[in-house]
């Protein structure tokens, strides 16, 4: 009998209270006080200014599990989803931060502890990988991080150097920054890329990244130059999705007990029969990587619609409409038309209100925000599809008239290109595109107030997330929606 991922998160948060740590609830995805971030998307940011010394707390030790959101901005993994088996927009990252107390040889020896001991997680320590910083011409290598993961028994030959880009922090161009070590978890042969048995390094999707621990040793000036901090800091992050996937056994964490009900839930919301949620979970097929979307992204909805934010046109509101619509989207490929996504709210819920109970208390507000979406998109579908025709589809001018005035989503008209046996005309979309930009860009600078584009400019755009521009962040394109 496995543990439940909100067993794992307890556990987690238990281990670090033992260890003299004060259990913080999550902060809000919507970061106060910070403009610079769209929204939480680390355990450490409610505590930037504690790490700044402009805050004081006190306690010196906290442990969080975070609600955090990459789907915009600095990180965006939103169209990793669905493809990887190992990004969310919305997940939740474990974390212990220790403020001016412990350094890095704690740091190494809680985390080797937690993740190894019998008495805790018991993950066998063959199937564990460890990477330190390699070293730049300003920050020598991170020799002290070997010698503690040694001294807490991982074998020399485990242990990875790897450059800045994974293995160095920095808060932002000044300020507290670092190197870091992560732990990578072996799924073994049968997650791997290509079937080969490669070694670690050369498979992405066979070794997964599950803890970041990171070490705030410097102080960088506007200058560059690195100057010890006399107070070192740790900030960790694990998410727990992974760690659950990992602890149950699994090979991706969708096929974990955090998502699997959702999945069922998806599945029996859009009328998806042709296989079990479990398969569904981990399957390459076309369908499947739409239930795993429309479950991710009823999870970041619920949530961000919980902490304040409505769908809107820009900003924060604009990054949740678009992940709503994408949701709604793959229901549509699944063949439901008719909203939907509201009720997932509701098995989210039911899921997810141990640890977050005002989940009780938002979810009907949550529900209704959704469909209202729902029905404001519809509306604009039938505006749009009513107005597309296969000419449309062939011409690209055509196209983005539809796209600028109807606000008809892009890949709605590339599917339905696909399904008519219609070459879609990108090329001439992207002309019309650019020629719209520049018009605007003209009229603006002309000091006009009048905007270049037709009718109807107060409805909604979406974006193009379609098959040309799709980014995975190294790893294998499970599935072509
Ligand atoms: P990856 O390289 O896999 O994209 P990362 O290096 O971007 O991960 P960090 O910024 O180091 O991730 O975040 C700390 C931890 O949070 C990661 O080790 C991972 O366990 C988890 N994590 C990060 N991004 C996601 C995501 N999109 N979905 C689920 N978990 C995530
Ligand atoms: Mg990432
Ligand atoms: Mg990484
Ligand atoms: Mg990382």
């Amino acid at each position: 009998q496995s543990r439940s991922g909100n067993q794992i998160r307890e556990d987690f948060l238990r281990f670090f209270e033992e260890r003299g740590h004060r259990r913080i609830h999550s902060s809000s995805l919507v970061p106060h006080n910070d403009p610079t971030l769209l929204f939480a998307n680390a355990g450490m940011n409610q505590f930037k200014d504690v790490f700044l010394g402009a805050e004081q707390r006190s306690y010196t030790r906290a442990t969080t599990s975070q609600k955090c959101v990459r789907a915009g901005g600095k990180h965006n993994d939103l169209e990793n989803v669905g493809f990887t088996r190992r990004h969310h927009t919305f997940f939740e990252m474990l974390g212990n931060f220790s403020f001016g107390d412990y350094f890095k040889q704690h740091a190494i020896a809680y985390a080797w502890e937690l993740l190894t001991s019998d008495r805790w997680f018991g993950i066998d320590p063959a199937r564990l990988y460890v990477t330190i910083f390699e070293g730049d011409a300003q920050t020598p290598r991170d020799d002290e991080a070997e010698q503690f993961w040694i001294a807490a028994g991982v074998p020399k030959d485990r242990i990875y150097q790897l450059g800045a880009k994974d293995n160095f922090w920095q808060m932002g161009e000044t300020g507290p920054c670092g190197p870091c070590s992560e732990i990578y978890y072996d799924l073994g042969l049968e997650a791997s890329e290509t079937g080969e048995d490669k070694p670690f390094g050369e498979d992405d999707q066979r070794y997964m990244e599950i803890w970041n621990l990171v070490f705030m040793q410097f102080d960088r000036a506007a200058s560059g130059e690195l100057t010890p901090l006399p107070k070192p800091s740790i900030d960790t992050g694990m998410g727990l999705e992974r760690i659950a996937c990992v602890l149950q056994g699994k090979l991706s964490n969708y096929q974990s007990d955090l998502f699997v009900p959702l999945i069922a839930k998806a599945a029996e919301l859009v009328g998806f029969t042709a296989m079990s949620p479990e398969e569904a979970s981990v399957s390459d097929a076309k369908g499947a990587a739409s239930l795993r979307i429309i479950a991710d992204h009823a999870r970041a909805a619920t949530f961000l619609i919980s902490d304040g934010i409505v769908p809107s046109n820009e900003g924060r509101g604009y990054v949740l409409r678009k992940i709503l619509r994408r949701g709604i989207r793959h229901g549509r490929l699944l063949g439901q038309e008719q909203p939907f996504m509201h009720q997932m709210v509701y098995a989210v819920r039911d899921e997810m209100q141990a640890a977050y109970p005002e989940l009780n208390e938002t979810a009907d507000r949550v529900s209704k925000t959704i469909l209202g979406e729902e029905q404001q998109f519809a509306r604009t579908l039938q505006l749009g599809l009513s107005q597309m025709t296969n000419e449309t589809l062939a011409s690209g001018s055509l196209a983005f008239r539809l796209y600028e005035t109807f606000g008809m989503p892009l890949d709605f008209m590339t599917d339905a290109a696909r399904d008519a046996g219609i070459e879609f005309d990108m090329e001439g979309f992207e002309r019309a595109k650019e020629e719209e930009q520049a018009r605007a860009r003209a009229s603006w600078k002309g000091g006009s107030q009048k905007s270049a584009s037709p009718v109807f400019t107060s409805l909604p755009k979406t974006d193009f997330e379609g098959y040309g521009k799709l980014r995975i962040e190294g790893a294998k394109v499970l599935a072509l929606v």
